[in-house]
């Protein structure tokens, strides 16, 4: 396979960009080899510039539900495209997709559309900070929100601290407004709520994390999020740029029936376009400018043709029927993979939930964050990358991302990837 264009244009890039990448886990750091630049995409397939062919389960990092170069997400996008790019007003379309989410989504009344999951989680925690007039946000370990500059922090040391930033130029005094505990376990958010007493605006966490890994959560644990944060009149705020309309048309919300005040969106929600938004009660979205006093807006915020995009990628999910097949094939594809890893005694596990799964190189399972995560698994995702690559199959760089099937991976394409992958974990 050869790989001498993507190697040519990765030269280039260097020069442009730092690290020659526009996002950093692009650059592939924590795999061998350097970068495939993609040429195109259709259905569950990507090219990279060398011609070579992959089945893809990185799905853009999980936008594209239903696979690559969807024609009627394409369609309504060029359709709208004839009619002009951008107007920086009211658009028809806004008021469409808007009604699409909130007709099929009983968690939210109002919601407000941004350009990305980082604008709409800082502007999530914008508004709780408003609305409760308390300052501290309380965040989990592992959980990754966007590079806002108050939750690019990790958690210090002990049971409840005030985080430590995780990036340079990051201020000690923003991330002291942020505290970072352990998911999973509500004694550390209890401690939390005791020692900062009336000073917890808001409470965040990816319902599904999927950023460290797949650490799926007890429900009695989300359950008993909502319960604290009600009696402490702080805010939970569910960061489903992941989770939403993926594991469910209502996302993690709908699918563990816990209403949270604030939800973020981003990823599926554009159909492959910059979009993110968030949404909440009417009563707290009125909290938004120009309604309400906390400021936040847009040049490109509703963009028509990303709308285009949400509107046409939307439309598909909410048909009924569709979440059942796809999350269905994705429990079989992680069955089949775990059955041959246990069979055979290798420390793997495949945690899975709707269609996101995470191939893990240990044998326990994981409800937290990187203390629990062994680094030596890495170096094994490393080799099972590798592996994978060359065979054909594409997964994100990074032993820490998830896989996501979409609704154009058949039962053969499915096969033919699992054959790959019980080869490189025979290796
Ligand atoms: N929140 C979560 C849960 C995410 O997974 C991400 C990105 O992966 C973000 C927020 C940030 O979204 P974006 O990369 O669109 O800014």
């Amino acid at each position: 396979m050869s790989r001498e264009k993507s190697a040519e244009l990765y030269e280039k890039s260097k020069e442009y960009f730092p690290g020659g990448v526009n996002s950093p886990v692009r650059a592939f750091k924590s795999v061998y080899g350097t970068p495939l630049f993609i040429d195109k995409g259709d259905g569950p397939y990507i090219w990279d510039v060398d011609g070579n062919k992959f089945i893809d389960f990185c799905a853009s990092w999980g936008p594209l539900i239903l696979g690559h170069n969807n024609p009627k997400i394409r369609e309504k996008v060029t359709e709208t495209a004839l009619k002009g790019m951008s107007f920086g007003a009211p658009t028809a379309i806004e008021n469409e997709l808007a009604e699409l989410i909130l007709k099929n989504n009983k968690f939210i009344q109002k919601l407000r559309f941004v350009s990305s999951g980082t604008e709409a989680v800082m502007s999530a925690i914008r508004l709780a900070r408003g609305y409760t007039k308390r300052d501290k946000i309380l965040k989990f370990e592992g959980c990754y929100h966007g590079h806002i500059d108050s939750l690019l922090v990790k958690a210090g040391s002990g049971l409840v601290t005030f985080g430590e930033t995780s990036s340079a130029g990051v201020p000690e005094s923003f991330a002291k407004e942020t505290i970072v505990v352990e998911l999973n376990n509500i004694d550390a958010v209890k401690q939390a709520f005791k020692e900062y007493k009336d000073q917890i605006a808001a409470v965040i966490i990816e319902p599904i994390p999927a950023n460290n890994g797949l650490l799926l959560q007890e429900p009695e644990f989300l359950q008993a999020l909502r319960d604290i944060t009600s009696k402490e009149k702080a805010l939970l705020i569910f960061d489903e740029v992941i989770s939403g309309f993926r594991v469910g048309f209502e996302g993690a919300a709908g699918y563990y029936q816990i209403q949270p005040d604030i939800i973020t969106y981003g990823k599926i929600i554009g159909g492959g376009m910059p979009v993110g938004a968030y949404g909440a009660s009417r009563e707290i979205m009125a909290n938004v400018s120009p309604e309400g006093a906390v400021y936040q807006a847009g040049t490109l915020s509703g963009n028509p043709i990303a709308m285009a995009a949400g509107i046409a990628q939307l439309t598909e999910l909410s048909r009924s029927g569709f979440y059942k097949d796809l999350n269905n094939k994705t429990q079989e594809f992680a069955e089949s993979i775990q059955r041959f890893a246990s069979a055979r005694n290798y420390k793997v596990r495949i945690q899975q939930i709707g269609s996101i799964f995470w191939i893990a190189f240990t044998d326990r399972e994981k409800t937290q964050a990187a203390s629990q995560i062994d680094p030596a698994s890495m170096e094994k995702f490393k080799v099972f990358h590798r592996e994978c690559l060359n065979r054909g199959i594409y997964f994100g760089p990074s032993g820490y991302e998830v896989g996501f099937i979409s609704s154009t991976h058949t039962k053969t394409d499915l096969e033919v990837a699992k054959r790959a992958i019980f080869e490189a974990l025979d290796l």
